[in-house]
């Protein structure tokens, strides 16, 4: 089964089409959850990805924010700002759809899928091998893939001697998965590694190989559009960056 695996796409429609076009056929397709918050497009970005076949989805941090489980004081000032014109703007099936997801660990055979980090589904940030460490022990599949952080990264535990290290990629190579892994397919929406291509990742349930994929799209008009709605201009700012 060949799997889309989709992070962090904060409301930026662009990034999404050009990623959906650039993965092509897929038999299911797992999104890591924080469809809003940031960009321009919330309604545009739950919609489409609320009508993807087979699909499974999670709530991350900023879409439990905006269908208001969690105060919007937990988020910066730029972040509130778009979060509180996101719930203005989210349509009520939009909404409906964002508070039917789960915000949990959820197993799908040899994967384990969570927001931000296995022992704290929501909020912890996988950013080094220390606090990947600290997570092997909180999964029990061969691999869990993560997002949150909008680092496209990979950490290997290696039994032998409990250490974990930060893997090199090599983007749009498939690589074969041996356990034990926590990895993430990087931001669809918000690159933070400065690299400013939408990321995601293509996952082979059965040759168990993961591709980590970048692909360039109009960031300036996305950037136009988050003038235009007068969000932050930090956030338009960043694209062009990958921060
Ligand atoms: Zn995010």
């Amino acid at each position: 089964m060949r799997v889309l695996v989709i992070s962090d796409i904060h409301a930026n429609f662009t990034a999404l089409e050009t990623v959906l076009a650039d993965a092509g056929a897929v038999d299911e397709t797992w999104c890591l959850g924080d469809l809003v918050g940031y960009g321009p497009d919330p309604n545009e970005v739950v919609e489409r990805v609320r009508g993807l076949p087979n699909l499974t989805c999670l709530l991350g941090n900023h879409d439990v924010a905006a269908i208001g489980k969690i105060p919007f004081e937990s988020f910066n000032g730029d972040a509130r700002r778009a979060l509180e014109y996101h719930e203005k703007a989210l349509t009520k099936e939009n909404m409906d759809f964002l508070l039917s997801l789960p915000s949990s660990l959820t197993v799908k055979g040899d994967a384990s899928l969570v927001h931000g980090s296995p022992r704290d589904s929501i909020w912890e940030y996988i950013l080094n091998a220390l606090s990947a460490r600290l997570n092997f022990a909180h999964f029990t599949t061969p691999w869990c893939m993560v997002g949150h952080s909008h680092l496209q990264c990979m950490f290997r535990l290696h039994p032998e001697n409990e250490r974990v290290t930060l893997e090199s990629l090599k983007v749009n190579e498939a690589m074969i998965l041996k356990p034990r892994l926590i990895m993430n397919p990087g931001s669809v929406g918000q690159p933070r590694d400065r690299d400013p291509r939408a990321a995601y990742a293509i996952y082979d349930t059965e040759e168990k190989k993961w591709e980590p994929r970048r692909v360039t799209y109009d960031i300036r008009a996305v950037q136009k559009r988050i003038r235009e709605a007068k969000l932050p201009e930090k956030h338009a700012m960043r694209l062009m960056e990958g921060w």
